[in-house]
């Protein structure tokens, strides 16, 4: 079988032998790599399990980072690579049109247009370039130059996509200078309100001080060519947002002519239960990017956008890696799954379904913890997209304690993964079956204990 609800089996101490020669050389030979707390070298994948160089087995809750959507290895998904491998590995897309990357579109558009509002796509190779794509079409279109995005994002490294980033200024320092006209809000958190506002008003909040401060002081709207945001916050603390405030950020946004970016590159392609995690709220975006899951690991990225918004002149954007035959082909394949067109056995109808059902209970399981250690302030999320805070006992941001259960959980064979300034992200990959959380969860329960 391809997964089965065993236990994490640590047969070494962490590192083993061979996982400290080869992060050694990894210290010596690479820059800037690894940034874990702990240290782990995959070798063999199995669904949901990783197996170290030195035979240490681990459930996975992390997925790289929401990226293996359907597990490390699935056989539909390497069926899928290996017989485009076999065909052509590499022909650029802007030179000759590709079957499977068209019919890739065409499934991922579905997902998005409705009648009588055609939509078109742009491939990339990462979550970075999608958002490249994204800002320069929207400046494009618009003919105006500002954009703005909010405090607590992640969007990417390369130049445009790290001025927007609002998460750690570590990602700006001595990179300078950066995009110019850009500007940054608050996300509205409803665990930790901004500008003096509830758990219930932080939506409004936000949005008066777009209104009210940003195009009165800082920028007239009129010169705003997008605002781009997480419908979900990922990196910066995997937060979701109050149900009225995307729907109404769209209705300021088409008061003033302002195009609405979605960033999905980690919380889409079905992690949150629905395909997009903006479908949990009544909105429509202009411009969607999309990447880390997409492909089930595979390298692509897309950048969908209205058709009356992708109105750059033919040729005036593209890439030659972007939307490869082989990325696209494991991208269909992973398509296969999500939607239900090939099942996974014990999950259900199709992975979002699963993604939905195995994210409730575990997000249940964490209340109850919360219920029982106070230093969980909060547990949130959809799907299999869980953020879980820890705090002092003031309530405060608590990273130190974070660390500590985030450690005590890997030494114990799970694989986690933190994010926001104390939170730990729940992001296994959608073929988690309620089985293979119980495990989990008893890890989870041990951890906590052990840090209390
Ligand atoms: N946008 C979001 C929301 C992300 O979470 C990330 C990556 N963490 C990116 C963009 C950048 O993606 P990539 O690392 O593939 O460039």
């Amino acid at each position: 079988t391809l997964t089965s609800a065993r236990r994490p089996e640590i047969k070494t101490a962490l590192p083993g032998p061979k996982a400290t020669e080869i992060l050694k050389k990894d210290a010596e030979l690479l820059s800037t790599s690894y940034m874990r707390p702990f240290p782990f070298v995959p070798h063999q994948g199995e669904g949901v399990w990783l197996t170290d160089v030195d035979g240490n087995t681990m459930l996975d809750f992390m997925a790289g980072i929401a990226v293996s959507t359907t597990g490390y290895n699935h056989p539909h998904i390497v069926q899928a690579i290996s017989e485009q491998a076999a065909r052509f590995m590499h022909v650029c897309l802007t030179d000759f049109p590709q079957e499977g990357v068209t019919e890739l579109a065409d499934r991922l558009l579905a997902h998005v247009r409705r009648p009588g509002e055609p939509w078109r796509a742009f491939f990339g190779n990462s979550g970075a370039e999608a958002v490249e794509a994204a800002i320069k079409l929207a400046r494009n279109h618009t003919g105006r130059s500002h954009v703005i995005s909010t405090i607590g994002s992640f969007h990417g490294r390369t130049y445009g996509a790290i001025t927007l980033t609002g998460s750690k200024t570590k990602y700006k320092r001595g990179f300078g200078p950066l995009l110019p006209n850009v500007s940054h809000i608050p996300y509205p958190n409803p665990f930790r309100p901004p500008l003096g506002s509830t758990a219930e008003t932080c939506g409004d909040a936000v949005l008066s001080y777009l209104e009210d401060t940003l195009f009165k002081t800082v920028i007239p709207a009129d010169e705003v060519a997008a605002i781009i945001i997480e419908p979900m916050q990922g990196e910066g603390g995997y937060i979701v947002p109050p149900a009225d405030f995307l729907p109404k950020l769209r209705a300021l946004c088409d008061r003033h002519g302002i195009l609405l970016i979605f960033d999905e590159v980690q919380a889409g392609m079905g992690r949150s239960g629905k395909f997009f995690s903006f479908q949990h709220f009544d909105v429509q975006p202009d411009i969607i990017t999309l990447a880390k899951g997409i492909a089930s690991g595979m390298p692509i990225s897309a950048m969908l956008a209205k058709e009356s918004v992708m109105t750059w002149p033919v040729g005036s954007h593209g890439s030659t890696f972007g939307g490869n035959p082989v990325a696209a082909a494991a991208a269909l394949a992973t398509l296969d799954l999500l939607e239900g067109r090939v099942q996974h056995p014990g999950c259900g109808e199709n992975l979002m379904e699963n993604a939905e059902r195995v994210g409730n209970f575990l997000m249940a399981e964490f209340r109850k913890l919360a219920a029982e250690y106070p230093f969980i302030g909060d547990v949130r999320g959809r799907g299999l997209f869980i953020g879980v805070e820890f705090v002092d006992e003031q309530g405060n941001p608590d990273p130190k304690r974070r660390d500590a259960a985030s450690v005590a959980m890997f030494e114990r064979g799970l694989l986690n993964l933190d994010c926001g300034e104390s939170s730990i992200r729940l992001s296994p990959p959608l073929i988690l079956t309620l089985e293979e959380a119980q495990v989990g969860l008893e890890i989870v329960r041990e951890a906590l204990a052990a840090v209390r």
